[in-house]
């Protein structure tokens, strides 16, 4: 997971997930009052690993909450932020 732009003062961040099958996803977080997945998006490079589409797709909304669960399990937000 790599950050890809943030507004600090707002508290707003984008990052970049990459997942274990090689799927990468946009994801943008809100941090106020607490760390909350507010969109999520598949980036377009690869098909996408449930509908096969190479355009976009609403499959990975699904999947947010389990996307959500392991960055924050996985401590990515610090990892991310120290780059
Ligand atoms: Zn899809």
């Amino acid at each position: 997971m790599t950050k890809a732009g943030s507004n600090e003062k707002d508290g707003l961040y984008e990052f970049i997930v990459k997942l274990a099958d090689g799927t990468e996803c946009r994801v943008f977080y809100n941090r106020e009052p607490e760390w909350q997945l507010t969109n999520i998006s598949r980036l377009q490079k690869t098909p996408c690993p449930v509908c096969r589409k190479d355009f976009i797709c609403k499959c990975m909304d699904q999947f947010s909450g389990d996307i959500a669960s392991q960055i924050e399990a996985g401590q990515w937000f610090d990892k991310a932020l120290a780059q």
